[in-house]
This record gives C-alpha cells, sequence and structure tokens, in this order.
C-alpha cells in the first residue's frame, strides 16, 4: 500500500530523502509542492528530476478531493459537492458579500448529532474528515474567489456539515496548515470554529495556542427547549457550557458568538429573550440572529420578522452586541444547515 504523502511531516519527508540518498532539500522542496502550492501530483512537481518523481510515484499517492459538481445561486453563493478519495462526499460553499469572502467548510462526513432542525442531521455520520481534506476544500474556495471575485478568501467557517470538535486533532492540524506560511498562510483571526456545544472539548481548544474565534450553537437559553430542539444536549447542561465558555474567555480574551435561531412557537417569547439575555450577560459573548432555512420539516418556521426585531432591540438595549444572518444560498440549499448531498 502507498502512503499518503500528506500524512507525513515536513521531517519525515525530509527523512525519507535522506535515507534515499538525497539531500534535504528535496523533502523541503516536495512539502512546498503538496501543501503550499496544493499540487495533487508528483508530476508538477518540475524542480525535481523526471526520476525522482517517478521514484515518489511508486512510494506514495496525493489523496485529494475533487469538485464533483458546482452549483450557483442568485445571490451569488456558490455551493459545492467534494468528492473524497473513498468516494464519499461533503459540500463546502462559498459566500461573498460586498467586501469579504467567507467559505465554509465541512469537517465530517455528515454528523453524529441529532439536531432536528438541521439537514444534515438526517445524514449518518460516516467518518471524520482528514485535515488535507479540509484543507483542500479552503484551497477550492480560494481558487473561486480568485476566479469569480477577483479576491482572495478572506474568512473561513467551520459551518459545513459535522462537529467540528467531534473530528478535533484533524481540525487542528487543518488550521495549523492553512494558517502556517508554509500553507496559504490565512490569518488565524480570520477563522470561526463553530460547535453545538461539548465543554471538555472548548475547554480543550481554549488550551491551544491558537487565536481563532469560537461560535456556539445556543438557539435556547431555556435547557428543556434547548434539550428538545438538540436532543443530544442532554448530555451536557447549559450551566456545564457556561463554565466552559468563560474557561474559554479567561484563556484566550475572545467572546465567544452565540448562533441563534428565532422559530414560530419554539423560542418566539419574552420568556425565551429574558433567558438568552440572562445567560449572555454571565459570559463575554455576543448574538448572531440566524435566520431560519427550511429543511421542510412541519415542527420548524421561522418566528416572525417582528419577533427577530424584538430578539435584536431587547438585547441590544441590554448592551449585548447582536448581528442578524440573513441567508444566503437557499434557492441551491447553500445555506445553513441545508447541506444535504442532495
Ligand atoms: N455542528 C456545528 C457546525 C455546523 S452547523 C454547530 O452545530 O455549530 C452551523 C450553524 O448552522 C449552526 O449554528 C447550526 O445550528 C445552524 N443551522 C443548522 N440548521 C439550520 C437551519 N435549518 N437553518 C439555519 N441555521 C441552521
Amino acid at each position: 500500500m502507498k502512503i499518503d504523502i500528506r500524512n507525513l511531516s515536513e521531517d519525515q519527508i525530509i527523512d525519507f530523502f535522506k535515507e534515499k540518498g538525497f539531500d534535504s532539500y528535496r523533502g523541503r522542496q516536495v512539502y512546498e509542492w503538496i501543501w503550499k502550492k496544493s499540487s495533487h501530483s508528483f508530476d508538477e512537481m518540475t524542480n525535481l528530476s523526471k526520476d525522482l518523481r517517478l521514484m515518489l510515484d511508486t512510494h506514495f499517492v496525493i489523496n485529494h478531493i475533487e469538485v464533483d459538481k458546482i452549483q450557483k445561486s442568485s445571490d451569488g453563493t456558490i455551493k459545492n459537492a467534494v468528492k473524497l478519495f473513498d468516494d464519499y462526499t461533503v459540500e463546502s460553499v462559498l459566500i461573498p458579500t460586498e467586501d469579504r469572502t467567507t467559505a465554509c467548510v465541512s469537517s465530517q462526513v455528515g454528523c453524529s448529532l441529532d439536531c432536528n432542525f438541521c439537514a444534515t442531521a438526517k445524514l449518518k455520520r460516516m467518518r471524520n474528515l482528514n485535515p488535507d481534506e479540509i484543507y483542500d476544500q479552503v484551497v477550492t474556495i480560494n481558487n473561486q474567489s480568485l476566479k469569480y471575485f477577483n479576491r482572495s478568501l478572506s474568512n473561513i467557517v467551520f459551518m459545513g456539515m459535522g462537529e467540528p470538535l467531534m473530528n478535533y486533532n484533524n481540525l487542528i492540524k487543518s488550521i495549523e496548515k492553512i494558517s502556517s506560511d508554509k500553507g496559504l498562510n490565512i490569518s488565524q483571526k480570520r477563522i470561526v470554529v463553530s460547535t453545538s456545544g461539548i465543554p471538555k472539548m472548548i475547554k480543550k481548544l481554549a488550551d491551544e495556542d491558537l487565536r481563532v474565534n469560537l461560535a456556539l450553537s445556543l438557539h435556547s437559553a431555556i435547557e428543556e427547549t434547548r434539550n428538545l430542539i438538540m436532543p443530544f444536549s442532554k448530555k451536557f447542561s447549559l450551566e456545564e457550557i457556561k463554565d466552559s465558555l468563560t474557561y474559554w474567555y479567561a484563556k484566550t480574551k475572545r467572546k465567544v458568538t452565540f448562533e441563534y435561531i428565532v422559530w414560530k412557537d419554539i423560542n418566539d417569547s419574552i420568556e425565551h429573550i429574558s433567558a438568552l439575555i440572562k445567560y449572555c450577560k454571565s459570559i463575554p459573548s455576543k448574538v448572531n440572529l440566524i435566520e431560519y432555512n427550511s429543511i421542510g420539516d412541519e415542527n420548524f418556521k421561522s418566528a416572525s420578522e417582528n419577533m427577530i426585531n424584538l430578539y435584536k432591540d431587547l438585547l441590544e438595549k441590554n448592551k449585548i452586541t447582536v448581528t442578524v444572518r440573513r441567508s444566503r444560498g437557499k434557492d441551491i440549499d447553500a445555506a445553513c444547515g441545508q447541506l444535504a448531498n442532495k
């Protein structure tokens, strides 16, 4: 079996060359090809002799993603269905705004969580993505941003398929590669990791020497409601989550962003707004109100515009920073929670 060369560290590649009697700079050249230049074939490595390239070919493969299908929304959003080396498919989305391009990337094939309002949750979790598979999604979207919008990618959000904190090691490795000057050199400050809230892993992330931002899918600050719409969260009380976020802030000095969808008859009441305000006041945080994207389930309907505005007003009156995330790419099922390999 050939080894996937992107599983090796730079030192391991250098050692390989040294063992074969070559100079160590050959290893550095190859490492630059597979990461910085995101090359997917040894043939492209033109500063290596043909013999060297053939030699690499006999020992290694470069597994990589392949864009299978591209869909473009009327609002400029682009959804990619990307095929993995073992034929699984995930989706990654390019979201353009006036002045930025955001890549929304997947971290797992399917998802093991059971949020009732999310289309990805209906897919079984098949496996974790490798660091290179996450990296490749970012490269793909960066190239599309250059091609269609004449600018580089500016932001990355781990809000595609899967729960990033349940693919922790590969998440960290991918962030390191994305932000390294030997990789894409994108600032960690421009990366958001979105989690449904796994306290132990939030603390672990806080302990890393990283500068990424954290978003937490809260959706309700009332325990019973949250447990109803996100059944897995019964395992983690809001109190435990609060505790982990307090730790996060103490360690990083970066506020968490609460992602919060407002639904009709679920959390569209003063009682829910008050609970959210109280929760926010106990943790350095901001709120991102998210427009609900239908996944065809009758139990979930977006709250009225008035209700969303009421949330916004009351949060602001309580000095909590709040933004409203309008839905993008709905016509191609590329919006939050709609990724389901349709
Ligand atoms: N598992 C991670 C990341 C993926 S979901 C997490 O839960 O945070 C990214 C965001 O989209 C989350 O805030 C999620 O709650 C939200 N989302 C899921 N389904 C949605 C839908 N149908 N409409 C709008 N947002 C949705």
